[in-house]
């Protein structure tokens, strides 16, 4: 990432700081991208950490006081509050400011934000996809987006000019920028990333279910794969909500897929179909040497954990060898 000559905006206004807002102010300020960041969080304790966090240049208490000569809005909030914020924001807003956010769905924050929004403003909604599994401004860190896509998903009279000035703000941050449709978004990221989240959550629920000795047994062996499930299982559960209610038609569109693929494999091992297995394994493990191929994760083998070195001493006295 090269530092930036020229703000490509001046007044950029945060609403909402968690993950995701505060790592924006982090890297927009790094680069250079922005004159100045102001934001704001809906709490009173979130604001006062955020100012005491400094990467904003200054805290204000409301979202419209927050909006007021911004050229650059991003709403950085679960989805289901992204309508009524709209509406406060609404009035507030410079003419010809950009009004983007970071939703993990963008069908339902382009019907719910788009009706508050004046004309002269430039609505054009944004997903980075990029994250870790904790929240709030101490979670934040200005690397997050860097090789990650941040999908751009203007709706279709969007002026093409503020479209081009979010994506150099995007790739300034060192996203990769890709834009489509609400509606393709949110069918493509419910396969890629709602379903699996699902998953996540369905398979650790059911092993907290299991009886008290056998969880402890769940927790103790644990790195068999279920902990790779657990990482993001313990994802904000506020924002999870929100994103299923708000994706519902894809996901259960995607949901019906997986319960057939499930019942198919589910009749192969009921039915000693080592043949059938083996070709669907085969198949999964080269899509993850594809991600891996094309720089969206770590060839580092267990996810790059580190491993702990043999033990100093492996065998009891008695039973060592010169013992003998
Ligand atoms: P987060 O760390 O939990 O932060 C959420 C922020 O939103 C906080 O500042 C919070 O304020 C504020 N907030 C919560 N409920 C609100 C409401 N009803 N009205 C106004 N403000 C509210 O969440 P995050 O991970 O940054 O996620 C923010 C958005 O980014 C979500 O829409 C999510 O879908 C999207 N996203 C998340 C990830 C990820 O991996 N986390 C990745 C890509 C996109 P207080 O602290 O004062 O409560």
């Amino acid at each position: 990432m090269t530092k930036l000559d020229q703000p490509l905006f001046n007044r950029l206004a945060l609403i909402g700081t968690g993950l995701i807002g505060s790592s924006i102010a982090r890297a927009a300020r790094a680069q250079g991208a922005v004159r100045s960041i102001v934001a704001t969080a809906r709490s009173p304790e979130t604001r006062r950490r955020v100012a005491e966090l400094g990467f904003a240049d200054q805290v204000v208490e409301t979202n419209a006081a927050a909006v007021e000569g911004a050229d650059l809005v991003i709403v950085c909030i679960p989805v289901g509050a992204c309508g009524t914020v709209a509406k406060e924001i609404g009035p507030n807003l410079m003419k010809g400011a950009t009004v983007s956010d970071v939703g993990s769905v963008k069908g339902s924050v382009l019907t719910d934000m788009a009706p508050h929004l004046p004309a002269g403003v430039h609505f054009v909604p944004a997903h980075p996809v990029a994250g870790t599994e904790n929240s709030g401004p101490d979670a934040g860190f200005p690397e997050l987006f860097v090789n990650r896509w941040c999908i751009l998903t203007p709706p279709q009279n969007a002026d093409t000019q503020a479209v081009e000035r979010l994506a150099m703000f995007w790739r300034a941050l060192g996203a990769n920028v890709e834009t489509m449709s609400a509606e393709h978004h949110d069918l493509v990221l419910g396969i890629t990333s709602h379903l699996p989240h699902l998953i996540a959550y369905t398979i650790v629920g059911t092993a907290d279910e299991l009886g008290a000795v056998t969880r402890s047994e769940v927790l103790k062996f644990s790195a068999g794969g279920f902990r790779d499930f657990t990482r993001i299982a313990a994802s904000d559960p506020t924002m999870w909500r929100d994103v299923f209610l708000y994706n519902k038609d894809a996901v259960l569109e995607m949901l019906g897929r997986f319960n057939e693929d499930l019942s198919q494999l589910t009749r192969a091992i009921r039915m000693g179909n080592g043949e059938a297995l083996f070709d669907h394994f085969t198949r999964t493990r080269a899509i993850r040497r594809g991600i891996v191929e094309i720089g969206q994760d770590s060839p580092a083998p267990d996810f790059g954990r580190t491993h702990a070195g043999l033990p100093a001493d492996p065998l009891p006295r008695p039973y060592a060898a010169d013992n003998e």
